[in-house]
């Protein structure tokens, strides 16, 4: 397809964004392009719209942002079999080489040849994108659109919470942003018994509360160490999920975390962080996870399934739904810490 559109591009090396009309995307024979209905503000486009040191290392200017995103195929490669014209679908954002050791055996999140989708190629603020076929997810048709774009994060969020099962375990979360308001409706679904949840915002902490948290903590007030060992009769949690990124939210999590527990790490700390290794995990022998992206694509199956079933209700989390012109309030809304997960409408508006 040949033709101008519309896309949200950071065309030079400084603070900001445009929306601006640039050339549809051509498509190689093993691509598809998908004219997009929603797409979703990731942290990854905030550091981006915000030129932080990780983005003038990474991003070559003129760029397409974003990378979460549903909508419809419209043209296919030469050599695409799986999708046709008109399928409804989203995209898994790591483009990995299906050669390299961690392809091949099964870590293809992980591939050694991994390029991102958004960062390292044109992204999904726009009305057409071009898709590698081997990445493309086809959605199911009971999942609204603007839930759609959203399966990314929220993958994520699935892959830290299912480390290891938490049916019938407690489970303290630290950090309520858009993938911790996530990651609480899906530990609930799973089975998580008590949910505590800590994040400086309040505003954050109720959204958490709306998606099934059943105890909500500040550290800004609460010792959150004290009140989980409190409501688990002395014992602290079986499962501790970061999702914050921050060191005192680690050690304030090891801290809570009954011997013997399990932590998954997916936030990402700024800095290197200082962990007395001794007394916090190896004498109290914590199971330790990092978790990156999402399998590709065993993932994405529950992650739809918890959607289309609506076993998981992503609405409170989702607190802007936008027309694509209005991107810039949500982009401030992220930047300020204001938001949930911001939908912005693309096409249909
Ligand atoms: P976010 O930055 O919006 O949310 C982090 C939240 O943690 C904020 O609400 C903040 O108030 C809270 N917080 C800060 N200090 C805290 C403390 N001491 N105790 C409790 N909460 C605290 O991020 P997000 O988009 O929800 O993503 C969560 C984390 O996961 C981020 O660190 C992000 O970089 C990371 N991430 C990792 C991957 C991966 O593949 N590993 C993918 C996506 C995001
Ligand atoms: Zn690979």
């Amino acid at each position: 397809m040949t033709g101008t559109m519309l896309a949200i591009v950071k065309e030079r090396p400084e603070r900001g964004a445009s929306l601006v009309r640039v050339d549809i995307p051509a498509i190689a024979d093993d691509e598809v392009l998908v004219k997009i209905d929603y797409a979703s503000i990731c942290g990854t486009d905030v550091h981006i719209y915000l030129w932080n040191e990780w983005a003038q290392n990474r991003i070559k200017t003129p760029h397409i942002m974003g990378h979460e995103f549903s909508g419809h195929v419209v043209e296919t490669g030469r050599s695409v079999r799986g999708f046709k014209e008109g399928d409804f679908v989203s995209s898994e954002t790591h483009i990995y080489c299906g050669h390299c050791y961690q392809c091949l055996t099964g870590h293809s999140e992980v591939c050694q040849n991994l390029q991102i989708l958004g960062v390292d190629r044109a992204g999904a603020f726009a009305e057409y994108i071009a898709v590698p076929e081997r990445v493309l997810w086809k959605n199911d048709p009971l999942i609204p659109a603007a839930w759609a774009s959203i399966q990314e994060p929220m993958g994520n969020a699935l892959d830290t919470v299912n480390a290891e099962s938490v049916a019938g375990k407690t489970v303290l979360i630290t950090g309520a942003g858009p993938i911790g308001m996530l990651a609480v409706g899906i530990a609930k679904a799973f089975g998580a018994t008590q949910l505590f949840v800590s994040d400086l915002s309040q505003y954050r902490l109720d959204i958490a509360k709306r998606m099934g948290a059943d105890t909500v903590l500040s550290p800004l007030r609460d010792d959150v160490e004290a009140v989980v060992r409190e409501q688990t009769h002395g014992v602290g949690v079986d499962v501790v999920l970061e999702m914050s990124g921050s060191e005192k939210a680690i050690h304030q999590g090891l801290a809570a975390l009954t011997p013997g527990g399990r932590m998954s790490l997916l936030g990402l700390p700024d800095q290197p962080v200082t962990l007395d290794l001794t007394n916090e995990v190896i004498f109290k022998e914590i199971r330790v996870y990092g978790v990156t992206g999402r399998k590709i694509f065993p993932t994405w199956e529950t992650v739809s399934r918890l959607l289309a079933s609506r076993l998981v209700d992503p609405t409170p989390a989702i607190t802007h739904q936008l027309k694509f012109e209005d991107w810039q309030t949500g982009m401030d809304a992220m930047v300020a810490g204001t938001s949930g997960k911001v939908v912005l409408q693309i096409a249909g508006r």
